[in-house]
């Protein structure tokens, strides 16, 4: 017989302030595991950035298509940050859920919360911060996207992030994992590490499954 563990889905969360490496790290998984993780593709109002790809990065829209949608009851969470509105569409949660994968999102703070309070068992939070602030700024302007007025307003946004950071320390279910990426490929060996392990967690695994596995011929 062909025995295997039935789980309930994880949302894998990524957070951080723009240019911690979050991106980075999303790409690398799915392409590490493209039959088991999906890409939550969320909206945005602001403009795609050199190499984005509409769709894929994020599906682009004006803000009287994005408040129309909103409207319609087409999000399931949204935020406004640096003056854009951002917002994950209820549909692309169905299309990971259905697809029986698991999904990850690059969203933030206050979206990561929502998830936990509507799916507090299936919500990973990790949260990527860079080494320091000055090398966030090298990685920004290597990234070569934004322009002066614009990194200010990331900067601005870091900050809060970073605060809401410090006060949920302790506090349980926020913010599971703390991930310093310094080193790139050792960052991600740990994302990589709680991704397999978190698909474990004994919490989601389907009793009947299980139950398989434990028979004990008398
Ligand atoms: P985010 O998605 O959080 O905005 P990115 O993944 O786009 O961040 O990373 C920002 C920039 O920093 C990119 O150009 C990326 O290649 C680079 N980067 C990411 N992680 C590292 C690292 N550990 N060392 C050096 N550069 C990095
Ligand atoms: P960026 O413009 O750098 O792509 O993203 C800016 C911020 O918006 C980041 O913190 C990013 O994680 C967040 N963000 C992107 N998509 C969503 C979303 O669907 N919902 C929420 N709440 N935040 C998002």
């Amino acid at each position: 017989m062909d025995r295997k563990l039935v789980r309930k889905g994880i949302l894998f969360v990524l957070v951080g302030p723009t240019g911690s490496g979050k991106s980075t790290f999303c790409t690398r998984l799915i392409a590490e595991n493209p039959d088991t993780l999906q890409y939550s593709t969320s909206a945005t109002t602001r403009p795609p950035r050199p190499g984005e790809i509409p769709g894929k990065s994020y599906h682009f829209m004006e803000r009287d298509e994005f408040e129309r949608r909103r409207a319609s009851g087409e999000f399931f969470e949204t935020e406004e940050t640096h003056g854009y509105l951002y917002g994950t569409l209820r549909s692309s949660l169905e299309n990971g859920i259905n697809a029986g994968k698991d999904l990850v999102f690059q969203i933030d703070i206050r979206g990561a919360l929502n998830f936990k309070r509507h799916f507090p068992n299936n919500t990973v939070t990790l949260f990527i911060i860079p080494p320091s602030f000055d090398e966030l700024k090298v990685r920004l302007k290597g990234r070569g996207t934004v322009d002066p007025e614009e990194l200010q307003r990331r900067f601005t946004t870091a900050r809060d992030e970073y605060e809401a950071l410090l006060q949920l320390n302790g506090d349980p279910g926020k913010v599971d994992y703390l991930i310093v990426n310094n080193d790139l490929d050792e960052a991600y060996k740990t994302v990589r590490a709680i991704v397999l392990a978190e698909r474990s967690r004994y919490l989601r695994i389907d009793r009947a499954s299980v139950e398989q596995f434990c028979e004990i011929p008398s």
